[in-house]
């Protein structure tokens, strides 16, 4: 299959590890250039030079954290200069939190607002002028199967997640209008770094191991019964970028081994 995306360019925050990481793969698999965002510039460096020597394409990595308005225009300043434009873009950088609302700063709320929330909106306004000038784009926001079904020991997590999803729903209806499609996709259980922490913090308290942890959770939670590998859903993220997938616009799917435990 032809997925049409040769010489796109992508922007992808948290593009240095887990599934940023992974679609950037996928992507640069395509013939896909690529700008990734990311705060550990040692990590970013090293992967981005490992996708550029094995893909052919050139890779940007731009060093920005993006909970901060500052950073994300500097990053966008730099992806100007250097690539002119942009034609897809996915904002993915994001981390689960641990807490009660009780006991939750006004700091942490704020925090989890911009880095889940506000960076998705400064990015798609800071990047829809340029995917106009070029005659359309894509937009993806990687929220979580958390914005519809939460798990109790992350409630802000799961409310900035529910906000990013309503925010690409209400973006989908205005962009259109410009050929920029916007979908949010939902993914479950998926092996990343960010889990291994997760699972190792959550284990201890039940003197278990990351890996029993993990186990455990997959096989109670979806029918499934397993994580999947950040590749599997990377295939989905490059399918609705590809202009094959031109009639999906404003959609909300999730990737979950069977998790979602509704009707959608
Ligand atoms: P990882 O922790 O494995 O990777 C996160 C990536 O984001 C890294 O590249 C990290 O680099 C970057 N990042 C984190 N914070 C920032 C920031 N403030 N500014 C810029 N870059 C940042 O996470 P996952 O791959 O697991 O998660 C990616 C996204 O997918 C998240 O939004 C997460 O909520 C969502 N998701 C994940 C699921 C899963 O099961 N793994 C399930 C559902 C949703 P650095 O630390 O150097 O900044």
């Amino acid at each position: 299959m032809n997925l049409q995306l040769n010489n796109n360019i992508a922007l992808i925050t948290g593009g240095s590890a887990g599934i940023g990481l992974a679609v950037a793969e996928a992507l640069a698999g395509e013939g896909v250039h690529l700008a990734l965002c990311a705060r550990n510039e040692a990590r970013l460096q090293r992967e981005a030079k490992r996708l550029q020597s094995t893909f052919g394409v050139k890779v940007l990595p731009l060093k920005a954290d993006v909970s901060q308005a500052e950073d994300i225009r500097t990053l966008m300043a730099d992806l100007e200069a250097a690539f002119g434009g942009v034609d897809i873009l996915i904002n993915n950088a994001g981390t689960g939190s641990d807490e009660t609302i009780a006991e939750a700063s006004d700091e942490k709320w704020q925090y989890y607002w911009d880095l889940h929330l506000m960076a998705a909106v400064r990015l798609s306004r800071a990047c829809m002028p340029l995917m106009k000038a070029r005659g359309g784009g894509v937009i993806l926001n990687n929220a979580s199967i958390c914005a519809r079904q939460p798990l109790y020991y992350e409630p802000i997590y799961n409310t900035t997640k529910a906000a990013l999803l309503m925010f690409g729903k209400c973006l989908a209806h205005e962009a259109i209008k410009h050929n920029i499609r916007v979908n949010t996709i939902n993914p479950g259980l998926i092996l990343t770094p960010d889990w291994i922490k997760t699972a190792t913090a959550l284990g201890q308290r039940e003197g278990l191991t990351a890996q029993e942890y993990l186990d455990r959770l997959a096989k109670s939670y979806t029918p499934i019964g397993r994580f999947a590998t950040p590749e599997e859903l990377a295939h989905f993220f490059v399918f609705l970028c590809s202009p094959l997938a031109s009639y999906c616009v404003g959609g909300s799917y999730y990737v979950d081994g069977g998790w979602l435990n509704v009707v959608n």
